[in-house]
């Protein structure tokens, strides 16, 4: 036997199954197929900016994150908790009353804000940022569209403020998510500040790899994980290797090639780096844009940033660094740098002719679909000895992701026996 398990996937899920299954007392071997752990979260360093593949953060209010990552060590860069809206006629911020109080007054007095509007998000989430149990554990659920219609949440907040935010959290402007997931996902930001590692996203995973006994196998792909008396066997370009069972942890993408299981459907967006010249003032804040008349951005960006306001660690001393999202489910999704470019221009009200493109990821498969029904499927056996794990299983997130790993630990030991 090469291990008791050997782990397909050095992605969040991965290598939190591994850990976990360490700390049980299994030996636990991971293999990888690219080059570095940390599968969507990784983060590319380019001419000394920190650009992560795909714009993305971290929510230490994930309970998940506050459980098993050691938050302090990765020095989290935190973001404003608010938003700037830019509409039609003006960019407006709006923020967190108590956590921005310098903002409060126009925050609340803002036509993006109506009283109506806010009423009815409070009876929408209340019950959940009280107990997240009324989400998880409901009976029912509906779109997110659909639910929103039915509580009357109708307004501005929703067309300016909520849907735009949504569609860059869910990679899918269409509202088809699951009503009660995203009740979670806004109780995760009302209660926590989002944030940038120190050293970029992957420190994330990072952490976790170096918590193993075993180094994680890099640029070692699994080509078929098959059942024998024994256990599993798991072949590679390097030769088969055998233990008493394996998770399977490769993303939704991949998971069709190595078990018998359906591709789930994915989302995906793509975004922009630019090394800006002067730092447009945005604050520690995302910028929205809700200027289509009806609602939705005029142009192809869903979201943008100044992430070394945001991070300073994340470009050289004096640099700037500029994060823009497209979301590759619309007809712009694949937009050209120039319109990237233009759009930049008009969202932040400054010339970007000079802007350096530093990079630009096109993340097909960002997020796996969360559509109405159970919250977290939880992994699944597709065999004796081989189990199917990942934020597929459980929620589109980093939070499931983590979930998904520990999850899938229980379920192995369980079925091995203590070690
Ligand atoms: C652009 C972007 C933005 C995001 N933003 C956020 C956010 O702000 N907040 C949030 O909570 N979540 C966010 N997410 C989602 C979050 O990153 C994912 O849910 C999570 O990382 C998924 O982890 P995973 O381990 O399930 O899968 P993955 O990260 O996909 O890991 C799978 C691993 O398996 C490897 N693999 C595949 N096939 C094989 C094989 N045959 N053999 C060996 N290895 C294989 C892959 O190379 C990969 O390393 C974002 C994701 C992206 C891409």
């Amino acid at each position: 036997m090469d291990a008791d398990v050997i782990v397909v996937g050095a992605g969040l899920a991965g290598l939190q199954s591994a850990r976990r299954l360490q700390d049980q007392g299994f030996d636990a071997l991971v293999l990888e197929g690219s080059d570095a752990v940390g599968g969507r979260v990784r983060t590319d360093v380019v001419d000394g900016f920190r650009c992560d593949r795909g714009f993305q953060v971290l929510n230490p209010a994930y309970p998940a994150v506050d459980r098993w990552i050691d938050v302090p060590a990765l020095e989290l860069q935190r973001f404003g908790v608010g938003a700037i809206v830019r509409d039609g006629r003006s960019a407006t911020t709006l923020a967190h009353p108590l956590r921005h109080p310098q903002h409060a007054l126009r925050t609340l007095a803002s036509r993006h804000v109506p009283l109506r509007d806010v009423a009815a998000l409070a009876r929408w989430l209340g019950p959940t940022l009280l107990r997240p149990q009324t989400a998880t554990r409901a009976a029912t659920d509906e779109t997110l569209r659909a639910s929103l219609d039915a509580a009357g949440l109708t307004g501005r907040l929703r067309r300016d403020v909520l849907d735009p935010f949504l569609a860059g959290v869910l990679a899918d402007s269409g509202g088809d998510a699951s009503a009660n997931y995203v009740r979670l996902l806004l109780r995760s930001f009302a209660l926590g500040a989002p944030g940038l590692p120190s050293r970029g996203m992957q420190a994330l995973p990072e952490q976790l790899a170096a918590g193993l006994h075993t180094a994680v196998r890099l640029r070692t792909a699994a080509r078929e994980v098959r059942e024998v008396s024994s256990g599993v066997e798991v072949a590679t370009d390097a030769g088969s290797l055998r233990a008493r069972a394996a998770v399977i942890a490769v993303g939704p993408q991949h998971v069709a090639e190595l078990a018998s299981l359906p591709a789930p459907a994915t989302h995906g967006l793509t975004t922009w780096w630019f090394r800006a010249t002067g730092q447009p003032r945005t604050g520690p804040f995302l910028l929205l844009d809700a200027s289509r008349p009806g609602g939705g951005p005029a142009g192809p960006i869903w979201n943008t940033a100044v992430i070394s306001r945001v991070a300073p660690s994340y470009a050289p001393p004096g640099e700037h660094l500029v994060q823009a999202t497209t979301l590759l489910g619309e007809p712009d999704g694949r937009a050209d740098e120039q319109a990237v470019r233009r759009d930049l221009a008009r969202l932040y009200g400054t010339s970007t002719t000079r802007w350096e493109v530093l990079t630009h990821h096109v993340v097909t498969h960002t997020l796996p679909a969360q559509p109405p029904g159970p919250i977290a499927r939880g992994p699944v056996w597709t065999g004796e000895r081989v189990l199917v794990t990942g934020d597929h299983r459980e929620t589109a997130s980093i939070q499931g992701a983590l979930a998904a790993g520990v999850h899938a630990s229980r379920a192995v030991a369980a079925r091995l026996g203590l070690a």
